[in-house]
């Protein structure tokens, strides 16, 4: 969404409307039309495991390709105690839908050792790469020691033929019981590709990370900004070749691929994985066969992520949230407010998708039904909460939490794709770690393009109430951010805030000890530099036990 520089409130900056809906139809049609969608989708999600079962008995390719077969390098991902899930995809031709293979299954062997030159082998065994899944593998390595690094390689075709992936590192998580001395994370998200090369993982790759939590926006199905220094291969993405197509272009920037194989990834996604600002089953065009889109662009993500095989989607339906436990020091709640969202409040009409509304004139946004994150996933955090005794608390979702609001003649303006659009969320969120004692939360995100350092309060009315969390949310690694008098605004009307900065990009670095939370805004000089130089722009500090930063 772009918005008039009039406007008071910092919108990150995004593509253009497409003009208006080609059909919207009546409610009830809409609705009869999603359940048919949705039926149709979950036999095609029926014949896509049928196919991959049968396909697990059927005999592979020998294997010779024409140019590498790794062209996507390797990653990591889903750290447990006992071992973690590796990934790569089989493309020798990225440019293609196919990969430029053959609709037949082909034979990897893999290989997990203990060091760097794979002398100490102590996991490895072949799989199947299925034409279903673009030729994408993965591999649940388990019957690893906690809290180690390991390295991991996979191999294809045979003798002379064969082709070598490069080597990927990966940490399991510390054992259970175990109170480690340090864990340290990135969280990126933003990235869109022709707006800037992805040099900050060069300099992410050198952060001594043991995690990288990516939260959403790792693709754009649009092309939109300011002077871009590369271009999107082919339109706007709307089925499965075109986003498996996509997926490669990124995967394929050797930035990118260097902080895959560097750590393992913990990722979950925003809109533009799909579609720009679209909420559900709703579409910003209220196209009424979103759920199909959706549907092929979830399957090309769970394509080209390390995420557990426990993900494949089912049709349209793909759960990507989740908790990941490291030791006693840290818990991770991983979440997903597009898949399950209630639509944005008070949209432009015939129209879906973000808006600007003056908040005494939508009283649907105090509506104690619309959710962020849907309700049974809201009740599931709510038990994550209970159960945890983790020393920190990470909460790893899309957007800025805290509230975000901006006075102006027409009343007290909200962006509706946000948080602050969804009080009552918000407020069931904040209750539900406050009712459990939750120890130490710390809020993560992105999607806003700036950096904002915030106070998560009891009441974000009242300054003088509780703290009860404390915020980090990450700037974009490449994609444009709104102009700073925004931010120097909002941050003069909320007491809450404690930093907010649009005008670099770059990611965040949380250090989490025992008693102490270090993060540092990490930004580069240019973009526009495949090269660029690195800085810290600020640092701040949490105390175990005293919620809220404090700048070091
Ligand atoms: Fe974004
Ligand atoms: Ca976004």
């Amino acid at each position: 969404m772009r918005m008039a520089s009039s406007n008071p409130l910092p919108i990150p900056p995004g593509p253009q409307p497409r003009g208006a809906a080609r059909d919207t139809g009546t409610g009830a049609r809409d609705a009869g039309r999603r359940d048919l969608l949705a039926g149709a989708m979950r036999l095609a999600a029926a014949s896509l495991a049928a196919s991959l079962a049968r396909a697990a008995g059927a005999a592979t390719q020998p294997a010779r390709f024409d140019a590498d077969p790794f062209s996507l390098g390797v990653a990591s991902g889903a750290p447990e105690p006992d071992g973690f899930v590796i990934w790569t995809r089989l493309v020798p031709d990225p440019a293609r839908a196919d990969g430029g293979l053959p609709p037949v299954p082909y034979e990897l062997r893999w290989e997990v050792a203990a060091d760097e030159g794979f002398s100490r082998i102590v996991a490895g065994g072949r799989a199947v790469a299925h034409p279903e899944l673009a030729h994408s593998l993965r591999v649940e390595v388990r019957g690893l020691a906690p809290g180690r690094w390991y390295h991991y390689r996979f191999f294809a075709g045979d003798g002379a033929h064969q082709a070598s992936s490069p080597v990927g590192r990966a940490r399991t998580a510390p054992a259970p019981d175990v109170l480690s001395p340090r864990l340290r994370l990135a969280v990126a998200s933003c990235q869109q590709y022709e707006q800037g090369y992805f040099g900050a993982y060069r300099h992410m790759a050198d952060e001594d990370l043991d995690l990288v939590l990516f939260v959403g926006d790792y693709i754009y199905e649009s092309s939109w900004g300011r002077d871009p220094v590369r271009a999107h291969r082919g339109a706007e993405p709307k089925t499965l070749g075109d986003y498996r197509i996509r997926h490669a272009q990124y995967r394929g920037d050797a930035d990118l691929q260097r902080m895959h194989a560097a750590a393992p990834w913990i990722v979950t996604w925003d809109d533009h994985e799909v579609d720009n600002d679209y909420a559900g089953d709703r579409s910003e065009d209220l196209d009424p066969r979103f759920l199909v889109r959706r549907a092929a662009a979830y399957r090309a993500y769970f394509e080209h992520m390390p995420l557990r095989a426990a993900a494949l989607p089912d049709g349209a339906a793909m759960r990507i949230h989740g908790r990941h436990r490291f030791g006693r020091l840290a818990e991770l709640f991983v979440l997903d407010s597009r898949q399950y969202r209630t639509p944005q409040a008070c949209p432009k009409p015939r129209r879906g998708g973000g808006n600007i509304v003056a908040v005494e004139r939508c009283p649907e946004l105090f509506d104690p039904r619309r959710s962020m994150l849907g309700s049974a996933q809201e009740r599931w955090l709510d038990r994550c909460f209970s159960e945890s005794a983790a020393r920190w608390n990470l909460i790893g979702q899309q957007t800025l939490f805290s509230q975000l609001t901006a006075r102006s003649e027409s009343g007290t303006l909200v962006r509706t794709d946000g948080w602050s659009a969804y009080p009552a969320a918000r407020r069931r969120l904040i209750d539900s770690m406050r009712a459990h004692r939750l120890a130490n939360p710390l809020v993560l995100g992105g999607d806003v393009h700036a950096n904002w350092v915030c106070d998560v309060k009891a009441d974000f009315d009242d300054a003088r109430s509780e703290t009860v969390a404390t915020e980090f949310c990450a700037t974009s690694i490449t994609s444009q951010g709104p102009a700073q008098v925004h931010h120097d605004r909002a941050r003069s009307e909320h007491a809450h805030v404690h930093l907010a900065e649009s005008e670099h990009r770059g990611y965040v670095v949380v250090e989490l000890k025992p008693d102490l939370c270090t993060t540092t805004l990490r930004t580069v000089d240019d973009v526009r530099r495949p090269d660029p130089a690195i800085a810290t722009r600020a640092r701040f500090v949490v105390d175990s036990g005293r919620p809220g930063a404090v700048l070091d």
